[in-house]
């Protein structure tokens, strides 16, 4: 029998696992930790449960990413509950600007951006429909081979989404800042904020067809999950083994060997073995690199004999008490200080529900807080003086509350529990190489990793498009698991 193993229980391993075991294959899961979801995964500490790294959850609305994974692998229902306000962006004059879900209100913005602000959003969502129905439902869009062009030419292109490609045929290359050029600082730093967390990079770099799609996370309805972001990837591993697929806990791989072209054997830290035929890899790939060793395929040498550099996240978990906030006090709150955005000057910052006593003590709220960070600051710093680390740890993190405190009234006082993280805690959680996260900076469309290494060699998660985000992962992993049901077996 093929047999197919997962390396890594993050949000796009879990995805292809639960796909392809729902279409009778034999999957198996193996899983560093001792619970899964990665980035999106939600820990214990102190009686709180936080989210260690994903707060926001998108793409669950009828024919969006996660009702469409839920489809394909048997999920009925999601724990979640829908979300009003998606999040309140706050601006350095202590201006408010709240992002709905579902909807864009045009009178608010023509109030707050007047005409440019309008003739923005226009632009934005007409762009991000045509992007997401593009991303939905063809399997080589954006093509980024000869063969996704040989592929696309085969299958030939549906009137209705040929029409989308025209309609953003003159973005393709374009920059998000194309469109801001009448716009007031206020709009451009709002959307410089959106696409930093949602893109890696701010509106002068970000492509413009990828930029639009981003910033529709609000308009595709952001919910909240019942039990923290961890519930969005138990229930995959629910669904993984009601569809006879395996998750097994504390595996971390150490090694891939080949015995032949086509048979693989995985090694892991607690001694055992495994036979694949095909792997299915939810690592970085220099995480991956390290794995194969000897074996890595040039083309994804080509990837990972360039240096990690960019962007990892400054994190601060804080268990505060919650009786000075009312129960429906915003839970998703981005604060922007100043330019440039990142290292405190922009925090996102997220509260547990009033209603869900699975997240903290009664009358307690479980709070993530992050911003994002250079990786290679912290790893320097580690290694010339671990003191100099240590103080410049405790300087931000408190720095990070002074600001989230203009979202959270009174959370200087409240916090009961704080635990800063950096990209050396990333790294050792998530196994990330160097605790690097939010995958590639989207600046190119069409320059976009393979989730193809080999016929039996695959991957997926934040580096392979679409990117980053639990809606853009889980659709990436189910458009490999398509890819891998379309391909003859080996
Ligand atoms: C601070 C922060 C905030 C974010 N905010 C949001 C947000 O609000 N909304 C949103 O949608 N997204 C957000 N994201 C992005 C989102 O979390 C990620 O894009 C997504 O979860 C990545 O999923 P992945 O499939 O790439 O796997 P990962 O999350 O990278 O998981 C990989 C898994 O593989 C395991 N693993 C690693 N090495 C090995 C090994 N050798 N053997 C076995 N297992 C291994 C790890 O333990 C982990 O469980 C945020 C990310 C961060 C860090």
């Amino acid at each position: 029998m093929n047999k197919i193993f997962v390396i890594g229980a993050g949000i796009g391993g879990l995805t292809v696992a639960a796909v392809l075991s729902k279409k009778g294959m034999d999957v198996t899961v193996l899983e560093a930790q001792s619970y899964p979801g990665g980035c999106a995964g939600t820990f214990i500490s102190h009686g709180y449960r936080f989210d260690a790294g994903a707060t926001l959850a998108g793409g669950f609305y009828p024919g969006g990413p996660m009702d469409l994974v839920g489809q394909a692998c048997g999920i009925a229902t999601w724990p979640t509950k829908p979300a009003d306000v998606a999040m309140a962006v706050h601006l350095p004059d202590g201006t408010v600007f709240e992002r709905s879900t579902l909807s864009t209100d045009f009178s608010k913005i023509q109030t707050f951006f007047g005409q440019p602000g309008v003739e923005f959003f226009t632009w934005q969502q007409k762009t991000a429909d045509a992007m997401w129905d593009l991303a939905l439902k063809l399997p080589s869009w954006p093509p980024t081979s000869i063969t996704d062009m040989i592929d696309l030419g085969k299958k030939g292109i549906p009137w209705a989404l040929r029409r989308n490609i025209i309609s953003i045929l003159r973005d393709l290359f374009g920059r998000v800042a194309d469109h801001l050029e009448q716009s007031n600082e206020m709009l451009r730093l709002i959307i410089d904020g959106q696409l930093l967390i949602s893109a890696q990079t701010t509106s002068d770099f970000a492509n413009a067809t990828y930029g639009a799609a981003a910033l529709d996370l609000p308009r595709r309805g952001v919910v909240h999950v019942e039990g923290g972001m961890g519930a969005i990837s138990q229930t995959l591993v629910t669904a993984i083994i009601a569809n006879g697929g395996k998750v097994i806990y504390k595996q971390k791989v150490t090694k891939i060997r080949f015995e032949k072209s086509d048979r693989m054997v995985i090694e892991t830290k607690s001694g055992q073995k495994y036979e694949a035929s095909q792997i299915i890899s939810n690592l970085l790939p220099w995480n991956l690199a390290e794995l194969l060793d000897e074996n890595t395929p040039k083309h994804l040498r080509k990837i990972t004999n360039k240096n990690i550099e960019g962007w990892s996240a400054f994190v601060v978990y804080v268990g505060l008490d919650g009786s000075g906030l009312s129960a429906d006090h915003p839970l998703h709150h981005q604060i922007l200080l100043k330019r440039p955005l990142g290292e405190g000057n922009s925090v996102f910052a997220s509260l547990s529900p009033e209603w869900d006593r699975s997240r903290a003590p009664i009358g307690h709220r479980a709070l993530t807080l992050s911003t994002h960070t250079n990786l290679r600051y912290w790893w320097d710093l580690l290694e010339k003086d671990i003191e100099d680390y240590a103080q410049q740890k405790n300087n931000l993190a408190t720095s990070i509350i002074d600001t989230a405190t203009r979202a959270i009234p009174g959370l200087s006082a409240s916090a009961k529990i704080v635990l800063p993280g950096t990209p050396i805690t990333y790294q050792q959680y998530t196994g990330r190489k160097l605790g690097w996260i939010g995958g590639f900076p989207q600046t190119n469309l069409f320059q976009q990793v393979s989730p193809r290494i080999s016929h039996v060699l695959w991957q997926v998660g934040d580096s392979i498009f679409p990117g980053q985000s639990t809606a853009a992962v889980a659709l990436g992993g189910l458009r490999v698991a398509n890819m891998i049901l379309n391909e003859p077996l080996p």
